[in-house]
């Protein structure tokens, strides 16, 4: 019911265009200015990965790092700050060792990708089978039994190549494999694996599953091109605790004239256990917070209301956004925003909803400008977190950056620490989230 409404409410009318162009190209010179005075959004992110380090679904360190950021809310003068409890699952990464056995001993950079299983107390040494994809899996099926699978699967882009980390476990098991490692998702060789969820078929065994760095899968290759029997001994203890007690927290910035309208926006305060979750997700969250703290600071408080949200358990469950969308659904939104590409030059807003406010949005898109002369205001958009409430027909935006690939280099890796995080690039990111939520909330809409 509540979808027909939204998608229904096609027809708006966008009044004074015009006149609101010009005062907000002057928002948009006071927001820039403000949000480049000084590094003070950098030094709140670095605070928080520096303080509870990273935060893992289920972990005292996401917990501290909630209790602080709703702390900070309050400080920071938001309203109606709440923190709401949330079950989420609590795997333990545990420990991690593999190398190779033969031809010659060689250690193997490794790390359990989320939900894996553990291998038996004493570990599994197996001869390996290289598989490219899945289609040279299928092809080599007859001779998986009882060997461990890698996935030599080259990095193209992150959705195709993330397929098997997702379900490379049960497509090797349905084989007989004994366990499966995964060339790491990224493109860069840096010597650290990469870890991210991953999913098992119920109906089939249940096999560790984990991520390698690339120079080691090269060495892999080289000596089966060579026509080398590869062993490789494995040991991982990673296995699911009890379910803890999380929590989304949030705060609000109230509109003026329509103050039940909600825009949401934020990212996920969760993160993977290596590194400090920096790029993913604490900057962008960060961004979102200082963005919401500015508009309240230059006292630009747009019609509806905006609701910065930290979504818990973004990485290996979903349960923030789905527990989000169960508790709020009924609460009018006006579209929400999701910020988690990691801190780059901010280009664009990705936009999937309401066709009558895009269109109203779009308008603005000039006012941009003073961030990137190119910066557009696009269909197409969204995010996990949101992704819950778009499903039940609300409109989802996310902030576009432009990393190319760069973001795959920190991406649930060792890698992603705060010095990674660029000062200005990060203000500018606030700049272009103040900006949006701004003009997004204070929309002239007539339905
Ligand atoms: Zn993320």
């Amino acid at each position: 019911m509540l979808k027909i409404l939204l998608l229904t409410a096609l027809v708006v009318f966008n009044i004074n265009a015009k006149d609101n162009l010009s005062k907000y190209e002057e928002i948009a010179k006071k927001i820039f200015k403000h949000a480049h005075k000084d590094s003070s959004a950098w030094d709140r992110m670095a605070y928080i990965c520096d303080n509870y380090g990273h935060r893992i679904s289920g972990s005292k360190h996401l917990e501290n790092a909630i209790a602080h950021i709703e702390k900070e809310l309050i400080k920071d003068g938001f309203q109606n700050v709440v923190k709401e409890p949330v079950m989420v699952p609590n795997w333990i990464r545990g420990e991690a060792d593999c190398k190779m056995t033969s031809p010659w001993e060689y250690e193997i950079p490794i790390l359990a990708l989320g939900a894996s299983v553990s291998t038996p107390e004493n570990g599994i040494e197996a001869e390996i089978i290289m598989v490219k994809d899945f289609d040279d899996l299928e092809k080599k099926s007859k001779e998986v039994k009882g060997k461990i699978v890698v996935y030599n699967r080259a990095f193209t882009n992150y959705g195709q190549t993330v397929q098997y980390r997702l379900h490379g476990a049960a497509r090797a098991a349905k084989h007989g494999a004994v366990a499966s490692l995964i060339r790491s998702v990224t493109p860069f060789y840096d010597a650290n694996p990469h870890t991210g969820i991953s999913y098992y078929d119920d109906e089939i065994e249940k096999i560790p599953h984990a991520a390698i760095s690339l120079e080691a899968i090269d060495i892999l290759q080289r000596l089966t091109d060579q026509g080398k029997k590869i062993k490789i001994y494995m040991k991982l203890t990673s296995h699911y605790g009890e379910d803890m007690l999380s929590h989304n927290v949030m705060g609000e910035l109230v509109g003026k004239e329509l103050p039940k309208d909600i825009v949401a926006a934020g990212g996920h305060i969760d993160s993977w256990d290596v590194g400090q979750g920096a790029h993913d997700d604490a900057g962008p969250c960060v961004a979102v917070w200082e963005a919401v703290k500015l508009l309240k600071e230059l006292n630009l408080v747009p019609k509806r209301t905006i609701r910065v949200v930290f979504w818990t358990n973004e990485e290996s469950g979903l349960q923030g956004g789905t527990q989000y969308a169960e508790k709020h659904k009924d609460e009018p939104h006006h579209g929400l925003l999701e910020f988690d590409s990691g801190v780059f030059n901010p280009v664009a807003v990705g936009y999937s909803g309401n066709e009558g406010y895009f269109e109203a949005f779009k308008k603005y898109e000039s006012v941009f400008s003073l961030i990137n002369p190119k910066f557009q205001i696009k269909q197409g958009g969204g995010g996990a977190d949101i992704g819950p409430m778009m499903k039940l027909g609300y409109t989802g935006m996310g902030l576009v950056v432009d990393s190319e690939q760069e973001y795959w280099r920190y991406h649930h890796s060792a890698n992603d620490t705060v010095d990674k995080v660029d000062k200005k690039i990060l203000n500018d990111c606030i700049a272009a989230t103040a900006l949006a939520l701004y003009i997004y909330a204070d929309l002239d809409i007539i339905e």
